[in-house]
């Protein structure tokens, strides 16, 4: 299989080149490989299978699709399944924002919600700058790889949008301001509110600002909830949209249905994909119904109307509900954080521990050069491959993030159990261990 693969696949693919197996079976946070290994699966869809794989009742949806002879491909008409979807994500919402949004489906990427975010954003102020963060990912389209606060996916890729202003990330760890904490954060939202008032910066009237609340390709790096604050403040009083891109952090994965409610704050646009079609396509915006300045017409295209995906989707957020899944990725998150926080004391390479809820990123880095004056060491990417290398021998799948590809991110299922947590991160420390030595 693997052989195939490389021969014929792009070679842009990304995962099966660090992740070399071939998946046969799939339940919960297991995946089984072609020749029978069960693997511990921390990668879960990059974050997409908020009830791990082929749940019950994700299951059960699709079944009664197919039963019942409903539609599977509808462009965007309605139907009761459509209907029910946009209820139950609405009642997802804090009641203020649902109160006065709108909904567009998008199709089946995150990207494509990008995209439409950023139309929604330029034809209802008419202005075209946009404001993104370093470290940010937005996937990988035209308009959102532009976006994307990172040089690797944008080098060679000639004539992105240009209209783009990148600020600083409050990343504590290595705070772009050299002061970390609390500090560093306030300094943060100050640089900005001062970049957006001087006119010599020559940023004219911008379209909106996106930004995620733990950037998660970026390396799961939460956002202080002072600094998202100070930041609705500063949009809403000049009146730029605020964009949030909860692709990756929707659905309970920080603890919260959405990371924004840890802030306490609501978005003018909301950008939703990944686990809301319950592991199949679909992606969506939600946005403050202000804004809707569009046509009929002015945002199509083919493949809204996934009906399979939206039960799916609707059996998700039911069982989220029911279940309390956000309070139980709290609870994990925190289980997995006091593991991993150990681990770190025991270990020469683990520079940081950090994360909301199911959300958690482990920094690699170089002990071995100098710190800076924050105390922050250089990444080392090469070793986060060896300590991924050595997970994947020990059958857990984790990926790698952050700007320098030297974060260990774990993203499980919401599920996961106690004893699963315990056993991901047994299975952690002996690859950091055996990839130290
Ligand atoms: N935004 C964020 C925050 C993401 O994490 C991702 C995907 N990792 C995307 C957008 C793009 O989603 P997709 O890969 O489905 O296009």
């Amino acid at each position: 299989y693997l052989a195939n693969q490389a021969r014929w696949e792009s070679n842009a693919r990304s995962y099966p080149r660090r992740i070399p197996i071939a998946i046969r079976k799939a339940s919960g946070i297991h995946v089984t490989d072609v020749e029978g290994n069960l693997h511990y699966d921390c990668l879960a869809g990059a974050g997409t299978l908020a009830l791990g794989h082929n749940h019950p009742a994700v299951i059960e949806a699709i079944k009664e699709t197919l039963d019942e002879n409903y539609p599977l491909h509808t462009l965007d008409l309605t139907t009761p399944i459509k209907d029910e979807f946009v209820e139950e994500l609405f009642s997802s919402l804090p009641p203020h924002f649902a109160s006065r949004a709108k909904i567009q489906f998008c199709g089946p990427s995150g990207a494509d919600a990008v995209e439409a975010a950023l139309k929604l954003v330029k034809t209802s102020t008419g202005n075209r700058s946009l404001f993104s963060f370093h470290g940010g990912y937005h996937g990988m389209t035209h308009g959102a790889l532009s976006l994307t606060g990172n040089k690797g996916p944008k080098e060679n890729v000639p004539g992105l949008m240009g209209d783009v202003h990148f600020l600083p990330y409050p990343y504590s760890y290595r705070c772009p301001f050299g002061l970390g904490g609390e500090l560093g954060s306030e300094v943060g939202s100050r640089y900005i509110q001062r970049t957006l008032d001087d006119p010599e910066n020559g940023i004219v009237s911008p379209a909106g600002m996106i930004l995620e609340v733990v950037q998660g390709e970026g390396g799961a790096v939460p956002a202080p909830d002072a600094w998202l604050r100070d930041l609705r403040t500063l949009t809403h009083d000049r009146g730029i949209p605020l964009i949030i891109d909860e692709v990756q952090t929707g659905f309970g994965r920080t603890g919260k249905w959405f990371a924004f409610e840890h802030a306490g704050i609501v978005p003018d646009v909301l950008i939703l994909s990944k686990a809301i079609g319950g592991s199949l396509p679909l992606s969506v915006v939600v946005y403050d119904q202000a804004l809707d300045d569009w046509s009929p017409g002015a945002h199509s295209g083919t493949f809204r109307g996934n009906q399979m995906a939206m039960a799916a989707g609707i059996a998700t957020m039911r069982t989220i509900r029911s279940e309390r899944l956000d309070n139980h990725a709290a609870l994990m998150g925190q289980r997995f954080m006091d593991q991993l926080s150990n681990i770190q004391s025991h270990s020469f390479s683990i520079g940081d521990v950090r994360g909301r809820g199911l959300m958690i990123g482990v920094e690699i880095v170089d002990t071995s050069r100098p710190a800076d004056l924050l105390g922050s060491y250089p990444a080392h990417p090469d070793l986060a491959h060896s300590i991924q290398r050595e997970c994947m021998k020990r059958h857990l799948i984790v990926e790698l993030g952050g700007r320098h590809g030297s974060v260990v991110r774990f993203l499980p299922p919401l599920i996961i159990t106690p004893e699963q947590v315990d056993e991901v991160c047994a299975r952690f420390a002996e690859a950091v261990e055996a990839a130290e030595k």
